[in-house]
């Protein structure tokens, strides 16, 4: 079934104001859900918000949190996440980042300990939205490691996304870069193994150090690893995302000194860059449309079915798509997203 987006941003903003949240919050949170949804990453969609309840009863996400700033020295800002909404907490801390971007032409910011951040992107995309370059280091701790480092076979990492962005030209969208880096989400591997599918090359990494593409291995009692993308390359950037975020945001890294409690806390460092303040604007975009140009003239194998796009792009499309038809949400899922809703006390004529 396909829903449109005022709907599910109906059904996440009410789920929030029903579990804690007052109208500013749940207007960030459901508008960064449903924005995940519209680019095509579900994974960071509505769907969550099953998990965000066990977070909610467990004491381990505190609705109504906002991120409080704990060091100002002009460039730097420093927040703490306090366990509140990891939107929430991007959000605010973005904005400020942006504020003193537009001051002093660089700001660098981090935030510790916040529940989920959800998709990374949509952060780059407010800083290219207000004609800044951003970069984001972000990693996980409370969540039991999932990513193996290069030749391991036993995790040490989350799955540790980085983010570029640059604003767009008139003729092409902003360039955003955002991925997870192990080459496929958990989420994936459980959707694989549900379906009985395996993937088309290995993916994993089994607790004797084998490669393999069966996703079991990541269910079974001695689960494997998740590889990181681009071997040596993936893992060492998945590593500065760990250092990087964990020990500048001041949140810790995933070490074993630290507990774990299994759920999903964030921390991120990121640098937002006025590139007013390095060149000409009007060189920039020239120059970004005439590199785009170059990159999309290469010659594509199929260019109908796997045409070169630039990064940001297929989540355009992706949006184009799903605000003309509707976002499609399997039967099982939304099932889920009523029940949750239901028992947070949503009207159930939202379901009629
Ligand atoms: P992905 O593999 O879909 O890669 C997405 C990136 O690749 C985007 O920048 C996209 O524009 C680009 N891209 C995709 N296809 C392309 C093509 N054909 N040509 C050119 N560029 C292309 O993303 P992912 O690794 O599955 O990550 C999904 C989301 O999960 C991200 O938004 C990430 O921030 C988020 N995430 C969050 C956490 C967290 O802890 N909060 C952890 C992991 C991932």
């Amino acid at each position: 079934m396909r829903y449109s987006k005022d709907y599910l941003f109906d059904l996440a903003f009410r789920f929030l104001r029903a579990t804690g949240s007052d109208e500013g919050e749940a207007s960030i949170v459901a508008d960064h859900m449903i924005k995940a949804n519209l680019r095509g990453h579900d994974s960071h969609g509505i769907g969550m918000i099953g998990m965000y309840t066990n977070y909610l009863k467990a004491g381990y996400l505190h609705p109504n949190t906002p991120p409080t700033l704990v060091k100002d020295k002009g460039s730097i800002l420093q927040f703490q996440g306090n366990l509140g909404y990891g939107q929430r907490a991007g959000f605010e801390a973005t904005a400020a980042a942006i504020a003193r971007a537009k001051e002093n032409g660089l700001c660098m910011y981090t935030i510790a300990n916040c529940c989920h951040l959800g998709r990374i992107g949509t952060y780059g995309e407010m800083a290219a939205d207000a004609g800044m370059v951003s970069i984001h280091f972000v990693n996980v701790n409370q969540y039991h490691p999932l990513v193996a480092p290069y030749c391991g076979s036993e995790a040490r990492f989350g799955t540790n996304p980085f983010c570029v962005a640059m604003p767009g030209t008139d003729k092409y969208g902003m360039f955003v870069l955002d991925f997870a880096t192990s080459i496929v989400a958990l989420g994936k591997t459980r959707v694989a193994m549900l379906a009985g599918k395996k993937f088309d090359e290995p993916v994993i990494v089994d607790p004797e150090g084998r490669l393999t593409n069966d996703p079991n291995v990541m269910w079974q009692e001695n689960p494997g690893a998740l590889l990181a993308f681009a071997k040596h390359k993936g893992s060492g950037l998945c590593f500065a995302c760990e250092l990087m975020a964990g020990i500048l945001s001041g949140g810790e890294t995933i070490q074993p000194a630290h507990p774990r409690n299994d759920s999903i806390v964030n921390n991120m460092t990121a640098f937002v860059i006025d590139p007013a303040a390095l060149c000409d604007l009007t060189f920039m975009r020239s120059e970004m449309e005439a590199m785009i140009d170059y990159v999309k003239s290469s010659h594509a194998a199929d260019p109908v079915n796997n045409p070169v796009l630039m990064p940001g792009e297929p989540e355009r499309i992706r949006t184009k798509d799903r605000l003309e038809n509707g976002i499609e949400i399997a039967d099982g899922e939304f099932n889920v997203i009523k029940k949750t809703c239901l028992d947070a006390g949503v009207d159930a004529s939202l379901f009629a």
